[in-house]
């Protein structure tokens, strides 16, 4: 007999979630506490890309609240489902414009803007479809890897005045993908490069009476530990979590 593979890989994934669930918080707390930080300061994106509505409900229940979403579609049909009651959604993958207009009333955060063009999409958007500004990140390629997007290092503080000035959108920090490597503690030139490119925001492009630019989203399944010690204050784990995603066909 053959069952769906799409069935088993679901409660597969929900097998074992609380147990992950309490080792990520473990591990978290462990790395918050090696540093000197407090753990409540560091909040864990579960990122549910590809994972069904009931597995993210599942999760829920655990007490997770803020999930991460790399595609409009996929969100737009999970928060049909699930709703915002109680739940935060953010979306963590590239945006293109034509998507824009959806993305601003399904997100509560946007963690990928990696454009000043992309920014002033989303504000244009914001000011026709939200009450409220739309808290974004900058994502910042710090790497410089030809795969990833991103906003070169060097541009960054031009583009934050750009994005600063944007009345819809709220800036609330950076965000990066570390380059895959062999050890975790291979990632850390990148995560401390982004807290000091924060630092320097905070310098040249103030928002707010303490300079603002307080989230640090970086760290993964595999580097978050590191990322904490280097004061992320978001991590956006998945496989940690969820389990292995399904190859992509
Ligand atoms: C998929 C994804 C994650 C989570 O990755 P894991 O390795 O599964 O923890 C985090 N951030 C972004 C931008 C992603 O696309």
């Amino acid at each position: 007999m053959r069952i769906s593979s799409e069935r088993a890989g679901a409660g597969a994934r929900e097998d074992g979630l609380a147990a992950r669930a309490a080792g990520v918080r473990e591990r978290v707390a462990r790395a918050a506490a090696v540093s000197g930080r407090d753990a409540a300061a560091i909040t864990v994106v579960a990122v549910s890309k590809t994972v069904s509505a009931e597995v993210v409900r599942a999760a829920h229940a655990l007490g997770f609240t803020v999930f991460g979403e790399n595609r409009v579609q996929e969100a737009q049909a999970k928060i049909a489902e699930l709703g915002r009651e109680g739940l935060r959604w953010e979306l963590i993958g590239h945006l293109q414009s034509n998507k824009a207009a959806r993305a601003v009333e399904l997100f509560d955060r946007v963690q990928s803007v990696d454009s000043v063009r992309l920014a002033g999409v989303l504000d244009a958007q914001a000011a026709a479809k939200r009450e409220t500004p739309l808290p974004v990140l900058l994502e910042v390629n710090v790497a410089g890897e030809e795969s990833k997007t991103g906003l070169a290092p060097d541009d960054l503080i031009e583009a934050a005045r750009a994005v600063v000035a944007l009345p819809h959108l709220r800036a609330e920090g950076l965000m990066t993908v570390a380059p895959l490597v062999e050890r975790p503690d291979d990632a850390r030139p990148v995560f401390r490069r982004l807290r000091e490119l924060r630092d320097a925001l905070r310098a040249a492009v103030p928002v707010g009476a303490d300079g603002g630019w307080d989230t640090l989203s970086m760290g993964m399944s595999d580097d978050f530990e590191v990322a904490v010690e280097e004061g992320a204050t978001v991590v956006r784990i998945g496989r940690a979590l969820f389990g292995e995603r399904p190859r992509p066909q």
